[in-house]
Order: structure tokens, then C-alpha cells, then sequence
């Protein structure tokens, strides 16, 4: 017989004493803010993209005819919008950014917050970007610029949460590596300082903080060699870092990422580490090892709790 908490306390037998002995029964969690986190656009002429991108947005809208359930608050798109930009001309990336605007104009009527990641970055592969590095555009000032805003990280609140945009891609030689630099991490310390305990935060960087995945991908350890190296632009070389920064602010309930066309969850000292897949799935030819082409819903709920579920949007490749 099912005595439910309310039946119980209006009937005879509660007592103080049968309330002592009552389990606890915890209120489920209510959600606060669903995020539809699309990352790994990388639009582009070919492929089909832009039709794939298109697709993609009108998914992420209509959910309740879908699949019967609700839509997301906001989308946060996790980086490498555009095929690339690092290693392309001027008229190349502009051509990407362009079919960006277009489509996010004509298919999408939520609000659209964006991480910048490595392939968003333009022209730090001089040789075939024919840059100088003189160029006003040049580096991450050009995604800035589409993203509105002034700098390639910020932060907000919305649904009692704390929400971080990181910006993960630093230099390295020609390339880049997945950090944080002085300037940024002195905001971070600062931003988090000013959040107040009881409020959870999530963050959201391109390239991941903490992840298994690089281990999974990476080939056999040479013979001879004793340990494994992991490439510093599959995840962040100052991981260390945050973890001790993580021990301090224990509010940090999750870091979202993408940059690995690959889902996981890692569930690490009470933050969950989500990696989300990508639209483009295998860049727009195929599918990636397992992972379709779809995005992720994340909801956020009041106790700081966290849910991610993957939804393939249905794109074949052409
Ligand atoms: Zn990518």
C-alpha cells in the first residue's frame, strides 16, 4: 500500500515519535535552466552546412512537437562556429561568418550566447592565412565582433545560476594550446570570488577542462616508453589549476565542453565534466567514431544538480 508524505502527516499515527522515524525524503530537484548546447558548428560552403546548421536550430525549437518536451531558456554554442578561420585568407572567413549570421537570423529566435574555440580564431597560421598579425581582425577579435561583445570570455546569471564562457585557445607556436592565461585567470578568481556560495556555477569552455577522452582517441604508447602524453590542444594544460580553484568554490557544479566531436560525462570531486558532441558530427562527412550529429540539452536545477541528455537532430551526411 503506497501512504504518500502528506497522507501520513494528516493521519492518526503522526506522532512525534513516527515522525522521528519517518526516512527522509528529499524534494526532487527543480529545473531552473535548460541550455541547448550546440558546439562544433564549423559551417561552411560544402556539405551541405549550412542546410545541416539550419536544421539543427529548427530542432532545437520545436522540441514540445518533437519529442514531447520542453524547449531550452537559451542556447550556448560552444565554439568553432565556422569550419575554420586559423589557417584561412581574409575573404575565406568572411565568407564562413557570413553564412553564421545568415543562418542564425533566418532560423533562430532564442537567445544565442557563444564560446569562442581554436577554429574561431583567426589567422594564427600565418604561412596560409597570408596575416601579419597587424590586422584589427586578426587573432580572436574577429569572433568578438560577431559575437557583440569585447572580450572572448564573460559571465551572467539567469535561473539562479552563475554562468562562465571561458576562452580556452592560447597560442603555441603556430597553433594553440587549451589555457587560460594571466589576464583571464585573475578575472576568473575575481568572478568567482563575487558569486555568493549558495549559488551554483556552471562553466562553459571550447576545449575541455577534465577528460578522458584524449586517453581514449590517443594511439598505442610507443614501444619502450613508459608513460603516455596527452596533446595540450585536446584539453587544458592548467587543469591542475582549476581543481584547486574547484576546492575553493565548491558552488562550481559542472564545466560543459566541446572541441572532441565526442560525448562523455566525468563525474570528478562534485563537478560534472560533460564533453557534448558536435553538429557537424564527423565535419559534416560522416559520423564521428560514435557520435551522431546532435547537441546537448543541460539542466541546470535549484539544488545544483545537473542532467545532460544528447539529441541527435536527424542530419545524414551527403
Ligand atoms: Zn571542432
Amino acid at each position: 500500500m503506497h501512504i504518500s508524505r502528506r497522507n501520513f502527516f494528516t493521519g492518526s499515527l503522526a506522532t512525534g515519535a513516527a515522525l522521528a522515524a519517518l526516512p527522509s525524503v528529499a524534494a526532487a530537484p527543480t529545473r531552473r535552466l535548460r541550455i541547448a548546447h550546440l558546439t562544433d558548428l564549423h559551417i561552411q560552403p560544402e556539405l551541405d552546412a549550412v542546410r545541416g546548421v539550419a536544421a539543427c536550430l529548427e530542432h532545437v525549437q520545436s522540441l514540445r512537437e518533437k519529442l514531447a518536451i520542453d524547449g531550452p531558456d537559451l542556447i550556448i554554442t560552444g565554439g568553432d562556429t565556422i569550419m575554420d578561420a586559423m589557417a584561412a585568407g581574409v575573404a575565406r572567413t568572411k565568407e564562413q561568418w557570413d553564412l553564421w549570421r545568415r543562418v542564425k537570423s533566418n532560423h533562430c529566435g532564442l537567445e544565442v550566447q557563444s564560446v569562442v574555440g581554436n577554429h574561431d580564431v583567426w589567422g594564427w597560421t600565418k604561412e596560409t592565412a597570408k596575416t601579419t598579425g597587424a590586422e584589427p581582425l586578426y587573432g580572436k577579435q574577429w569572433a568578438c565582433d560577431e559575437f557583440g561583445r569585447e572580450k572572448a570570455y564573460k559571465s551572467f546569471d539567469r535561473g539562479g545560476w552563475h554562468i562562465v564562457l571561458l576562452d580556452s585557445v592560447f597560442p603555441f607556436e603556430d597553433r594553440y594550446i587549451g589555457r587560460l592565461d594571466d589576464e583571464q585567470w585573475d578575472w576568473l578568481d575575481a568572478d568567482l570570488a563575487a558569486v555568493p556560495p549558495a549559488t551554483p556555477v556552471a562553466i562553459f569552455s571550447h576545449i575541455p577542462i577534465l577528460s578522458a577522452l584524449p586517453i581514449a582517441v590517443s594511439g598505442p604508447t610507443p614501444p619502450g616508453t613508459a608513460s603516455m602524453s596527452l596533446p595540450g590542444a585536446f584539453l587544458h594544460v592548467d587543469a591542475a589549476r582549476f581543481q584547486k580553484l574547484f576546492a575553493v568554490h565548491r558552488n562550481v557544479k559542472t564545466c560543459v565542453s566541446g572541441h572532441m566531436h565526442l560525448i562523455e560525462q566525468v563525474d570528478y570531486q562534485g563537478v560534472r565534466y560533460l564533453c557534448n558532441g558536435a553538429v557537424c558530427s564527423g565535419w559534416w562527412r560522416g559520423k564521428h567514431r560514435d557520435t551522431d550529429f546532435g547537441y546537448a540539452l543541460v539542466d541546470l536545477h535549484d539544488d545544483g544538480s545537473v542532467e545532460r541528455r544528447y539529441i541527435p537532430y536527424g542530419w545524414k551526411a551527403v
